[in-house]
């Protein structure tokens, strides 16, 4: 059983345990287990028990404490922190240390949060699997045959494996529930606009956001309400006042009304997940809610949109690594063109090469308008298909992924079979909407699965308080 937030910060509060203790048992757990696991990318031990201690000190003192004292936390490798390397997993960044902290970091240090170190990824978080990594290679702590999904895989691993309790991704399609999923742990993407993205290294920034990961909801609710917040220095951040993520947490689901996508019901989808809905279902009927069907028309035209779009800003956003500026320059260039053809060249992975060449080309003169503007057409259809659903219901249940975590090596020959792997978690980046994936129960190899739920925009407390329900139902013998 993996430790919750709420249980350590009880012991926290009454003296059992010390936070230099907590912070000395998570990197005792790195040290054993990260060689085996690669969940991250760098450890800062020292000046975490630094930071442990600090606090300890002045909790001691009766000081006020801010919401996350003492708790260490693991932070995935796109999101900067001063003084700390930020790779993205790419031999591009390798030797880059950020001289600023994003809003989300400076929003943990004030509420006492412990920076473990910094998690793998899928290089610039392109990827469903971590094996993107220029860096290093993540295996799925459930099932160590099996990849943790990505691109935040580093950081679900590392909570999957009880080396941090909290942990925070970034998702642009899928980055945080996929592998939440697929390591048994609970991974939300806020509605777009929610969290910050000041210091995350942008990829589709229409689409990226930072989300929370925890081992329980209650977990993932209060480290959601840390980072939350309208930010000056983030255009896109939403003015909207934050609610409190736990309102909902307990209340009863009766009279919910929870959609169920029709055009999510396909073949692919593996037997026990689609018996795990089945479950799911049954358990919110015998509380009252209301199960509904709902249409979703453009599902089918998702994942060709969101790689257009999302290679599209990404050729766009990664056109900065250029061998100038933060990155590491080619050796024995004879002139400027070949200092960026050769930096960006040996700098980037072959994924990403294959995204910016997308991306670039269905901006080009020519394809544009049949590519990019086409694909931001069918963009406000998917957003007006999830408009009219939330007229007949409340909430959406369904699927992370269609299948539970896949074996390495099996996807990385075929991006398109990597890229399906995104089917059910694209369309809610797609809308801006926000998601919460939950463990569901194991299938038969005992690896783990993921139920999602979607909510309306700035539908998080009540998304959290249902999920909370499925979560502890599935939790408990049946
Ligand atoms: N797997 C998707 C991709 O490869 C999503 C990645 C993400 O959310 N960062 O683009």
């Amino acid at each position: 059983m993996l430790s919750t937030l709420g249980s350590i910060r009880e012991k926290l509060g009454s003296g059992e345990i010390s936070s230099e203790e907590l912070v000395q048992n998570c990197l005792n757990t790195i040290q054993g287990q990260d060689e085996k696991i690669g969940a991250f990318l760098q450890v800062h031990g020292e000046k975490a028990l630094e930071s442990a201690r600090e606090i300890d000190r002045r909790r001691q003192q009766g000081e006020a404490m801010g919401a996350l004292a003492g708790i260490p936390i693991a932070i995935k490798d796109n999101i900067n922190i001063e003084g700390f390397h930020t790779t993205c997993a790419s031999r591009m960044l390798e030797n880059f240390i950020s001289p600023y902290d994003a809003t989300v970091i400076q929003k943990l240090k004030a509420a006492g949060a412990i920076f473990l170190g910094k998690t793998n990824m899928d290089e610039f978080a392109m990827g469903s699997s971590t094996e993107h990594s220029a860096l290093r290679k993540t295996v799925n702590p459930c099932a160590p045959s099996c990849v943790p999904g990505g691109s935040s895989g580093g950081s679900t691993a590392a909570v999957a494996a009880g080396m941090a309790p909290l942990a925070l991704g970034s998702s642009t399609g899928g980055s945080i529930r996929q592998p939440a999923a697929f390591c048994g742990v609970v991974g939300l993407k806020p509605t777009y606009g929610r969290v910050s993205r000041y210091g995350l290294v942008a990829f589709g920034s229409s689409l990226d956001q930072i989300g929370p990961i925890a081992s329980d909801v209650p977990g993932c609710a209060e480290l959601l309400q840390v980072i939350a917040g309208h930010d000056p220095f983030d255009s896109t951040s939403a003015p909207n006042p934050v609610e409190d993520f736990s309102a909902w947490l307990g209340q009863p689901l009766k009279g919910l009304r929870i959609g169920l996508v029709s055009e999510f019901e396909t073949e692919g989808l593996q037997p026990e997940i689609q018996a795990a809905l089945t479950r799911a279902t049954a358990f919110l009927k015998a509380q009252g809610a209301e199960c509904v069907t709902i249409q979703l028309p453009h599902t089918e035209y998702a994942i060709p949109t969101y790689y257009l779009i999302a290679t599209a800003e990404a050729s766009s956003n990664l056109a900065r690594f250029d061998g100038v500026r933060y990155t590491k320059r080619a050796e024995g260039i004879r002139n400027l063109q070949e200092m960026y053809t050769q930096s960006r060249n040996q700098g980037f992975g072959m994924e990403v090469k294959r995204r910016i060449l997308l991306g670039t080309y269905c901006l080009s003169s020519g394809y544009y308008e049949g590519y990019y503007l086409n694909a931001q057409r069918v963009r406000t259809k998917i957003i007006e298909d999830y408009q009219q659903a939330f007229q007949k219901c409340d909430l959406i249940l369904a699927p992370t992924t269609p299948t539970s975590a896949f074996e390495i090596g099996e996807k990385t020959q075929d991006p398109v079979a990597m890229y399906l792997s995104d089917i059910f978690t694209v369309p809610a980046n797609l809308a801006g909407i926000p998601a919460i994936s939950f463990p569901s129960g194991k299938d038969q190899k005992n690896r783990p699965i993921g139920l999602q739920l979607m909510a309306p925009f700035f539908g998080e407390a009540k998304m959290l308080g249902v999920a909370d329900h499925l979560h502890r139902h599935f939790a408990a013998p049946s």
